[in-house]
């Protein structure tokens, strides 16, 4: 079997009503769709998504079909890592971490979702399961809601099954911080998880001063304290402080996550699927995580579900509501691993 055609769609709209974080507006929300294509005549997909830059996905679609695509035109698409290693090779003069790296990624999941279509089986199935059901808590609780929204969307996460919610600090004051985490816990009761996410937005000393606080009031980790590249730092905040320290949404490729783990700078870590480089890269970052003995919890859900079944050391996937206040599938806590060939659906 050979690639034939690679192509490359863009979509992008404003958000009826954008989403803040400590550092970010998350203004937009986009999708590059990669379709790769077989003489065979089967069909693989892959797709990153955009929370910012409106334009993203057509400078992204741009660079898969005219830098990336033209280079696996030919290959077999059961060569998924030496595609990827050419990939890498090719862009690295320019820099492969960034958007090269999604591209990449982009098309990395669809050979996935490709092979799966091609052999009639999900792709947790080709990648050898661990479990077959991923628990999952909700990423609910945004900046921009005032007290009163945030106790009822993070209430609903837990009404509809969700183990745990995770809620944005980072605000101006502790004192604000303290004041949105105690009216969340009132919301969710005792028995729920509740983690917080910082977004990178501290430095060391203040990560250190509210992760301590974050402590005392029995959160379950400190996500992004500080800068991403900011290994040492993060080595010795988790070690000064009990509450784990997760880390790694910002980090590109498994060359950049083997320091987290060497330095102890993480206690979980979190690849994002489109900067980590794809399913391969993810899966390879996790069982190297599972070599140190480190949890991981992906950031984000949807294609995640398969490499969370497959890898031994998978805390949580990360999901939250769809818009009309509901979790489709979400069973006990956990999602249900599919039979769809692929990816099914997604992707
Ligand atoms: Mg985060």
């Amino acid at each position: 079997m050979k690639i034939t055609v690679v192509t490359a769609e863009a979509e992008s709209r404003r958000r009826p009503r954008p989403l803040n974080d400590a550092l970010q507006v998350l203004d937009t929300s986009g999708a590059c769709r990669i379709t790769v294509t077989t003489d065979e005549g089967i069909v693989g997909r892959g797709t990153i998504s955009f929370g910012r830059l409106d334009r993203g996905p057509a400078v992204l679609a741009s660079l898969v079909e005219e830098i990336l695509a033209p280079a696996i035109i030919g290959d077999d698409p059961a060569l998924i890592r030496a595609i990827r290693d050419k990939l890498w090779r090719l862009t690295d003069y320019h820099g492969t971490a960034g958007l090269a790296l999604l591209g990449i990624a982009g098309i990395d999941i669809a050979l996935w979702d490709l092979l799966g279509r091609a052999t009639g089986q999900p792709v947790w199935r080709l990648l050898g399961a661990q479990r077959d059901r991923v628990p999952a808590y909700a990423m609910v609780g945004w900046s921009n809601y005032d007290l009163t929204e945030l106790q009822r969307i993070c209430a609903r996460a837990i009404e509809v099954g969700f183990r745990g919610v995770k809620m944005k600090v980072g605000a101006a004051t502790l004192a604000e911080d303290v004041a949105r985490i105690r009216a969340t816990r009132a919301a969710i009761g005792d028995e729920p998880l509740l983690m917080v996410d910082a977004n990178q937005v501290f430095g060391r000393a203040e990560a250190l001063r509210r992760g301590r606080v974050y402590e005392e009031l029995g959160c379950y980790w400190f996500e992004e304290p500080l800068r991403a590249d900011d290994t040492a730092g993060l080595a010795a905040l988790a070690d000064a402080l009990t509450i784990p320290i997760a880390s790694g949404e910002n980090n590109y490729g498994k060359r950049q996550f083997l320091p987290l783990f060497e330095g102890r700078a993480v206690d979980i870590v979190q690849p994002d699927l489109r900067r980590a480089g794809g399913v391969t890269e993810c899966l390879e970052i996790g069982l190297l995580a599972d070599a140190f003995n480190i949890p991981y919890a992906s950031h984000g859900g949807g294609v995640h579900l398969h490499i969370l079944a497959a890898l031994p050391n998978a805390l949580f996937l990360e999901s939250g509501l769809a818009t009309d206040g509901t979790a489709p599938g979400l069973i006990d806590g956990a999602y249900r691993l599919p039979e769809e060939p692929g990816f099914g659906g997604g992707g």
